[in-house]
C-alpha cells in the first residue's frame, strides 16, 4: 500500500497567537509533513499586524497574511482608521482583507450592534477600492453581513465565508453568487453547525481552515495547528461521501484561486 499525497491548505488560522511564540518552527514542520501545501494566517488586530507579516516574510511562498480586525474591537478609538492605513502600507503583501464583519455573539446590545453595523458598512467602499479578496467574520450574523454586502454591490468581489455555522439557507443565498465561497474549520469533526454546512456547502465553493489555535478537532486538544486539517479532510469526505483526495485537490485548487497563491 501507498500513502496518498494529496495537497492540504489551511485557508484560515492565527499563527500569531502566543501559543505558538515557543515552538512554531515544529508547528510548520509538522504542517509540511501532513502534505499542507500552504497556510493563511490572519491578523484579528491592529497590534498583531506587523508580527503576522513578519512570520509570512520568514516562511515565504508557504505562509501568506490576511490583515484584519475582529468587529468587537471597532469600538475601540480609531481601530478602523489604523487598520486602513495598514491595509494601505502593506497592500501588496497581503492575500486577504479581513477578518472583519459582524459578531453578534459577542455584542447583543442593540446600539452596539447599530454601531458595529454602521463601522462595517463605512468600511467596505474602501475594501472594494483595495480590490484584495474579503475575509468574513459573521457570528450570530450571516444573513445580515451578505445582505450588507449585496447592498454594497460585492456580488463580483472575492468574498469568503470564514468558519460558517450559520443556517442552511443563507448558504443556498450565498452560493447563487459565484464569486462567494465559504471556509470548512476542524471543528467539523463535532460540531453540529459545522457538519451542516459541510453537508450544504458545494464543494467548489469549500475551502478548510484549522483556526488554530481555535477550533481543535477533539476537545482533548488544547491548542490546534495547521496540521490538524489532514483530520478534518477525512470527516468532510465522510460527510459529503465522495474521497478525500478530491475533497483535498478541490479545496486546495479552491483556496490558490481565491487568494490568488504563487505556489
Ligand atoms: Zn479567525
Amino acid at each position: 500500500m501507498c500513502s496518498q499525497k494529496y495537497p492540504l491548505i489551511d485557508a484560515h488560522c492565527h499563527l500569531t497567537w502566543k501559543s505558538f511564540n515557543k515552538d512554531l518552527d515544529d508547528v510548520i514542520k509538522r504542517a509540511r509533513q501532513n502534505n499542507l501545501k500552504a497556510i493563511i494566517t490572519v491578523s484579528a488586530t491592529i497590534n498583531e499586524a506587523e508580527k503576522n507579516l513578519e512570520i509570512c516574510r520568514k516562511y515565504k511562498n508557504y505562509i501568506f497574511p490576511c490583515m484584519g480586525l475582529i468587529p468587537r474591537l471597532y469600538f475601540e478609538k480609531k481601530s478602523i482608521e489604523l487598520l486602513k492605513q495598514k491595509i494601505e502600507k502593506y497592500q501588496n503583501e497581503i492575500v486577504g482583507i479581513g477578518e472583519v464583519g459582524l459578531d453578534f455573539y459577542w455584542v447583543k446590545e442593540r446600539a452596539a450592534r447599530s454601531e458595529l453595523v454602521k463601522k462595517f458598512q463605512e468600511l467596505l467602499p474602501f475594501i472594494k477600492k483595495m480590490g484584495i479578496p474579503l475575509v468574513i467574520h459573521a457570528r450570530d450574523a450571516e444573513h445580515k453581513t451578505m445582505k450588507i454586502l449585496r447592498k454594497q454591490n460585492f456580488d463580483d468581489y472575492k468574498v469568503l465565508f470564514h468558519c460558517y455555522a450559520g443556517d442552511t439557507n443563507t448558504i443556498k443565498e450565498i452560493v447563487s453568487n459565484t464569486c462567494w465561497s465559504f471556509t470548512v474549520p476542524t471543528s467539523v469533526t463535532y460540531r453540529g453547525a459545522n457538519i451542516n454546512a459541510a453537508r450544504h456547502i458545494p464543494l467548489d465553493r469549500m475551502m478548510l481552515e484549522t483556526d488554530a489555535p481555535f477550533l481543535a478537532p477533539n476537545r482533548n486538544i488544547k491548542r490546534n495547528e495547521p496540521k490538524n486539517i489532514a483530520i478534518s479532510v477525512k470527516k468532510v469526505a465522510e460527510l459529503k461521501k465522495i474521497t478525500v483526495d478530491r475533497v483535498a485537490n478541490e479545496t486546495t485548487k479552491n483556496a490558490i484561486n481565491f487568494f490568488n497563491l504563487k505556489i
